[in-house]
């Protein structure tokens, strides 16, 4: 089990079955959302319970999936697949909120060829794939 919150505190969360790794995206949306990159831990969705739920505003950013944030500060709180498939039923929220942000290793970076040349991140053991083999992957992304 672990937690996290919003920049405020007037969301918080806590989270079963939460996996060691994360994944970083690049994407156009997330880049914007973000203002630099989506690093998400994918969790169940199921196994997330939310303190200060009032307080979650959501948008649907694509016919595929949802952005949420918190209406007092602003943070965003997760990215979720809304089309059912493969990658529905989890949370993607960012690795920042997370109470102990530590331990966790990066296991993907996605549209690796719309990420921003000024930075890069590192790890050994990621895959990294660009826009086009994401949607060769994931076939519904072919938008953003
Ligand atoms: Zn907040
Ligand atoms: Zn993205």
């Amino acid at each position: 089990m672990k937690t996290g919150a919003c920049l405020c505190g007037a969301v918080r969360f806590r989270a079963a079955d939460v996996p060691d790794t994360f994944g970083v995206c690049h994407c156009r949306m997330c880049r914007r959302w973000t203002g630099s990159a989506l690093l998400e831990v994918s969790v169940p969705e199921g196994g997330v319970t939310w303190a200060g739920a009032e307080n979650i505003a959501r948008r649907a950013t694509s016919a595929w999936a949802e952005r949420a944030w918190c209406r007092e500060c602003g943070s965003g709180l997760y990215y979720k697949v809304t089309m059912q498939g493969e990658w529905s039923g989890k949370l993607d929220i960012p690795l920042g909120l997370f109470d102990e942000p530590d331990g966790f290793k990066m296991s993907h970076e996605i549209f690796i060829d719309h990420k921003p040349d000024s930075f890069e991140y590192g790890g050994p053991a990621r895959i990294v794939l660009t826009r086009q083999q994401c949607v060769e992957k994931f076939g519904a992304l072919d938008s953003e």
